[in-house]
Protein backbone atom coordinates (compact mmCIF):
# COMPACT_ATOMS: atom_id res chain seq x y z
CA UNK A 1 0.00 0.00 0.00
CA UNK A 2 2.80 2.35 0.76
CA UNK A 3 4.94 2.14 -2.11
CA UNK A 4 7.58 5.04 -3.28
CA UNK A 5 6.34 5.47 -6.87
CA UNK A 6 7.85 6.90 -9.87
CA UNK A 7 5.30 9.79 -9.70
CA UNK A 8 7.34 11.76 -6.91
CA UNK A 9 4.81 11.09 -4.27
CA UNK A 10 5.75 8.48 -1.01
CA UNK A 11 2.40 6.87 -0.40
CA UNK A 12 0.69 4.92 -3.15
CA UNK A 13 -3.38 4.57 -2.59
CA UNK A 14 -4.19 2.51 -5.22
CA UNK A 15 -6.60 -0.46 -3.87
CA UNK A 16 -4.58 -3.52 -3.69
CA UNK A 17 -4.26 -6.38 -5.21
CA UNK A 18 -5.37 -3.65 -7.98
CA UNK A 19 -2.24 -3.04 -10.90
CA UNK A 20 -0.26 -1.08 -8.53
CA UNK A 21 2.03 1.70 -10.46
CA UNK A 22 4.88 1.03 -7.72
CA UNK A 23 4.72 -2.46 -8.07
CA UNK A 24 8.59 -3.48 -9.99
CA UNK A 25 6.91 -7.23 -10.68
CA UNK A 26 3.80 -5.27 -12.99
CA UNK A 27 5.18 -2.28 -14.24
CA UNK A 28 2.93 -1.15 -16.42
CA UNK A 29 4.07 1.08 -19.80
CA UNK A 30 2.51 3.72 -22.14
CA UNK A 31 -1.05 4.62 -21.94
CA UNK A 32 -2.11 2.29 -18.84
CA UNK A 33 1.19 3.73 -17.00
CA UNK A 34 -0.13 7.34 -17.39
CA UNK A 35 -4.01 6.47 -16.77
CA UNK A 36 -2.84 4.44 -13.65
CA UNK A 37 -0.35 7.82 -12.77
CA UNK A 38 -3.16 9.68 -12.81
CA UNK A 39 -5.52 7.80 -11.08
CA UNK A 40 -3.07 7.68 -8.38
CA UNK A 41 -2.27 10.52 -8.51
CA UNK A 42 -6.09 12.30 -8.15
CA UNK A 43 -6.74 9.51 -5.31
CA UNK A 44 -4.23 10.76 -3.45
CA UNK A 45 -5.19 14.20 -3.49
CA UNK A 46 -8.73 13.42 -2.83
CA UNK A 47 -8.00 11.19 -0.07
CA UNK A 48 -5.56 13.56 1.44
CA UNK A 49 -8.05 16.39 1.85
CA UNK A 50 -10.85 13.41 3.52
CA UNK A 51 -13.01 13.85 0.40
CA UNK A 52 -13.26 10.34 -0.40
CA UNK A 53 -12.75 7.10 2.17
CA UNK A 54 -12.37 3.82 -0.16
CA UNK A 55 -13.89 0.86 1.20
CA UNK A 56 -10.67 -1.57 0.74
CA UNK A 57 -12.90 -4.66 2.00
CA UNK A 58 -14.50 -6.85 -0.24
CA UNK A 59 -18.02 -6.60 -0.22
CA UNK A 60 -19.30 -9.36 2.53
CA UNK A 61 -20.81 -12.11 1.05
CA UNK A 62 -24.58 -11.82 1.94
CA UNK A 63 -24.69 -14.50 4.58
CA UNK A 64 -28.91 -15.52 4.83
CA UNK A 65 -30.18 -14.55 8.24
CA UNK A 66 -33.88 -14.58 9.91
CA UNK A 67 -34.51 -10.65 9.24
CA UNK A 68 -33.57 -11.49 5.43
CA UNK A 69 -36.05 -14.08 4.81
CA UNK A 70 -39.52 -13.77 3.54
CA UNK A 71 -41.89 -13.21 6.28
CA UNK A 72 -43.56 -16.17 6.89
CA UNK A 73 -47.73 -16.24 6.79
CA UNK A 74 -49.64 -18.50 8.43
CA UNK A 75 -52.74 -20.04 6.38
CA UNK A 76 -55.74 -19.11 9.17
CA UNK A 77 -59.18 -21.17 8.97
CA UNK A 78 -61.75 -18.13 9.91
CA UNK A 79 -65.32 -18.36 9.65
CA UNK A 80 -65.15 -21.45 7.35
CA UNK A 81 -62.38 -19.60 4.85
CA UNK A 82 -58.47 -19.98 4.43
CA UNK A 83 -57.00 -16.76 4.41
CA UNK A 84 -53.08 -16.03 4.06
CA UNK A 85 -52.82 -14.07 7.21
CA UNK A 86 -49.98 -10.90 6.48
CA UNK A 87 -47.93 -12.35 8.89
CA UNK A 88 -47.56 -15.18 11.74
CA UNK A 89 -50.82 -15.33 14.01
CA UNK A 90 -49.08 -13.45 17.01
CA UNK A 91 -48.15 -10.28 14.33
CA UNK A 92 -51.84 -9.14 13.38
CA UNK A 93 -51.90 -5.97 14.59
CA UNK A 94 -55.34 -4.05 15.24
CA UNK A 95 -56.44 -1.46 12.03
CA UNK A 96 -58.67 1.08 14.46
CA UNK A 97 -58.14 4.29 14.77
CA UNK A 98 -57.13 5.13 18.43
CA UNK A 99 -58.91 8.38 20.05
CA UNK A 100 -55.42 9.79 19.05
CA UNK A 101 -56.01 9.43 15.45
CA UNK A 102 -53.30 7.11 15.01
CA UNK A 103 -53.27 3.20 13.91
CA UNK A 104 -54.50 1.18 17.28
CA UNK A 105 -51.86 -1.73 16.16
CA UNK A 106 -52.50 -3.88 19.74
CA UNK A 107 -52.08 -7.38 19.26
CA UNK A 108 -55.49 -9.25 18.37
CA UNK A 109 -53.90 -12.55 19.68
CA UNK A 110 -53.50 -13.25 23.43
CA UNK A 111 -52.00 -16.87 24.13
CA UNK A 112 -53.27 -19.02 21.58
CA UNK A 113 -56.75 -17.75 19.99
CA UNK A 114 -56.94 -21.39 18.22
CA UNK A 115 -54.75 -24.40 17.31
CA UNK A 116 -53.41 -25.86 14.37
CA UNK A 117 -55.02 -28.39 11.94
CA UNK A 118 -54.00 -30.48 9.12
CA UNK A 119 -56.27 -29.28 6.24
CA UNK A 120 -55.93 -31.02 3.09
CA UNK A 121 -54.86 -28.32 0.23
CA UNK A 122 -58.33 -27.90 -2.56
CA UNK A 123 -57.33 -26.90 -5.97
CA UNK A 124 -60.08 -24.61 -6.18
CA UNK A 125 -61.02 -25.63 -9.56
CA UNK A 126 -57.58 -24.69 -10.72
CA UNK A 127 -56.31 -26.98 -13.51
CA UNK A 128 -52.97 -25.71 -12.92
CA UNK A 129 -51.96 -27.05 -9.48
CA UNK A 130 -49.60 -30.25 -9.56
CA UNK A 131 -50.86 -33.23 -8.62
CA UNK A 132 -48.20 -33.27 -5.89
CA UNK A 133 -50.32 -30.92 -3.40
CA UNK A 134 -54.13 -31.50 -4.43
CA UNK A 135 -55.14 -33.45 -1.40
CA UNK A 136 -51.99 -33.70 0.52
CA UNK A 137 -52.20 -31.87 4.03
CA UNK A 138 -50.92 -28.68 4.88
CA UNK A 139 -50.79 -26.78 8.17
CA UNK A 140 -53.45 -24.16 9.33
CA UNK A 141 -54.25 -22.44 12.27
CA UNK A 142 -58.10 -22.74 12.92
CA UNK A 143 -60.32 -20.11 14.48
CA UNK A 144 -62.97 -21.62 13.92
CA UNK A 145 -63.39 -22.54 17.72
CA UNK A 146 -64.00 -19.12 18.55
CA UNK A 147 -67.83 -17.63 18.43
CA UNK A 148 -68.75 -16.11 15.34
CA UNK A 149 -68.69 -12.43 16.60
CA UNK A 150 -65.10 -13.49 17.69
CA UNK A 151 -63.76 -14.66 14.31
CA UNK A 152 -65.77 -11.28 12.87
CA UNK A 153 -63.42 -9.35 14.93
CA UNK A 154 -60.52 -11.49 13.53
CA UNK A 155 -61.59 -10.94 9.86
CA UNK A 156 -62.22 -7.30 10.47
CA UNK A 157 -58.87 -7.34 12.30
CA UNK A 158 -59.54 -5.32 15.66
CA UNK A 159 -58.13 -5.64 18.91
CA UNK A 160 -60.31 -6.45 22.18
CA UNK A 161 -61.03 -2.73 22.90
CA UNK A 162 -61.84 -2.14 19.10
CA UNK A 163 -63.40 -5.31 17.78
CA UNK A 164 -67.04 -3.35 18.77
CA UNK A 165 -68.28 -0.30 18.15
CA UNK A 166 -68.13 2.26 15.48
CA UNK A 167 -64.24 2.81 15.29
CA UNK A 168 -62.90 3.69 12.51
CA UNK A 169 -59.93 1.35 10.71
CA UNK A 170 -57.12 3.31 9.73
CA UNK A 171 -56.15 0.41 7.57
CA UNK A 172 -57.52 -2.19 5.38
CA UNK A 173 -57.51 -5.61 6.89
CA UNK A 174 -54.83 -7.66 5.51
CA UNK A 175 -56.24 -10.78 4.99
CA UNK A 176 -55.96 -12.68 1.70
CA UNK A 177 -58.03 -15.48 0.29
CA UNK A 178 -55.88 -18.29 0.29
CA UNK A 179 -54.71 -19.77 -3.08
CA UNK A 180 -51.90 -22.76 -3.48
CA UNK A 181 -51.42 -22.04 -6.39
CA UNK A 182 -50.53 -18.32 -5.82
CA UNK A 183 -49.47 -19.02 -2.13
CA UNK A 184 -47.84 -21.99 -2.67
CA UNK A 185 -44.73 -20.64 -1.09
CA UNK A 186 -46.65 -20.37 2.40
CA UNK A 187 -47.31 -23.77 2.76
CA UNK A 188 -47.01 -25.22 6.21
CA UNK A 189 -46.54 -29.15 6.03
CA UNK A 190 -47.37 -31.53 8.96
CA UNK A 191 -43.95 -32.03 10.82
CA UNK A 192 -42.26 -34.88 8.58
CA UNK A 193 -43.81 -34.55 5.55
CA UNK A 194 -41.17 -33.13 3.72
CA UNK A 195 -38.74 -35.82 4.16
CA UNK A 196 -36.64 -36.79 1.69
CA UNK A 197 -38.86 -35.55 -0.94
CA UNK A 198 -38.04 -32.18 -2.95
CA UNK A 199 -40.82 -28.83 -2.75
CA UNK A 200 -43.37 -29.71 -5.50
CA UNK A 201 -43.98 -26.48 -7.68
CA UNK A 202 -46.98 -25.41 -8.95
CA UNK A 203 -47.28 -27.26 -12.31
CA UNK A 204 -47.69 -25.15 -15.29
CA UNK A 205 -49.17 -27.14 -18.54
CA UNK A 206 -46.74 -27.28 -21.60
CA UNK A 207 -48.65 -25.07 -23.97
ZN1 LIG B 1 -57.28 -1.78 18.61
ZN1 LIG C 1 -47.35 -15.26 -1.19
Amino acid sequence: MAHAAWDGTAVCRVAHPAVCPADPTQRPDGLLREVLLRYRTLMNIRMDKHHWVPDLHPAHPTTPTAAAEPQARHVVLLLSILYLAEGEITDIRCVAQTKAGERCRSALAHGDPGFWIEHPIQDAGRSTLSADLVGTPMLVYSLQSLSWDEQLRWRDQRCEVHGSGEVPALAASAWESFDPFLHVDHVRRPKGYWEGTAAPKPYRPPY
